[in-house]
């Protein structure tokens, strides 16, 4: 499991004596000019306000996910800077694994791509190589801290397949932006999948966006 969800809005208004769902909640803030603030019914609304750009609307909702991934794939993540992160710190705390994928072949006309192109034997080989690597940068690493040398300096000797871990936290505008652009197949794969198992979430906690948005 590389997601999971952590926690989303808890609304403590009610409506028709039923505690709001979150996407009740940013409709109920949408119609904060309307008489009819307190209509059950938003799925035409939200679809408006996504149609029209009416962000704002989006951000009255939040939630959070815990991914697991590796040091080659969090900096991407955490380029996207509406969010709130925490990360696992290899400051503070021993690394304790690298993840192992599984090789593509270089696209040579688009650099940001790769292909599933490679001979088995390529592949064979890159699945030793990286197994080579981890042995020798773990057995190192774990002996470089028991000559005392502080974690902050050791890590320099983990790869960047090295395992971690982080909490999320973005609204739902942010995650619309986020798993639209993740989602796409310019967006390396390991990374698409992570985006793959948010966006299974955020169809389970936001529904009439996510069907809004076509995202069925
Ligand atoms: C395929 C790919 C290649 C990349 N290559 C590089 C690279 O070579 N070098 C590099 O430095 N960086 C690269 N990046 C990172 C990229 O430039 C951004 O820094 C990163 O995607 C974070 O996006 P963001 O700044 O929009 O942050 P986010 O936190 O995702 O968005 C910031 C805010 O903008 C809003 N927003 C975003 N999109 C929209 C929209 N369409 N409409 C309305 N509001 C919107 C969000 O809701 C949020 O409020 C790459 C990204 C991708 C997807």
């Amino acid at each position: 499991m590389q997601v999971r969800l952590i926690s989303v809005t808890a609304p403590l208004i009610q409506v028709e004596n039923k505690p709001l769902s979150p996407e009740g909640l940013m409709a109920y803030c949408a119609r904060v000019s309307s008489p009819h603030q307190e209509t059950p019914d938003y799925g035409k609304l939200l679809a408006y306000c996504i149609a029209n750009k009416h962000w704002s609307v989006f951000e009255m909702a939040d939630m959070t996910v815990e991914i697991f991934t590796s040091r080659a794939i969090s900096p991407q993540i955490l380029r996207h800077r509406s969010f709130q992160f925490q990360e696992f710190s290899q400051r503070y705390a021993k690394a304790q694994e690298i993840e192992h994928y599984e090789p593509r072949g270089q696209d040579s006309k688009n650099r940001q791509n790769s292909l599933d192109n490679l001979e088995e034997s390529t592949k064979t080989w890159f699945d030793e190589a990286q197994e080579e690597i981890a042995a020798l940068s773990l057995e190192r690493y774990n002996t470089a801290l028991e000559k005392g040398i502080a974690k902050e300096c050791a890590r320099v000797l983990l790869p960047l397949g090295t395992r971690t871990r982080l909490y999320m936290k973005g609204s739902v505008r942010s995650w619309i932006h986020y798993l639209e652009v993740r989602t796409d197949k310019s967006t390396q794969k390991e990374h698409r999948d992570i985006a793959l198992g948010i966006r299974e979430i955020f169809r389970e906690q936001f529904p009439v966006t996510a069907g809004a948005l076509g995202w069925q």
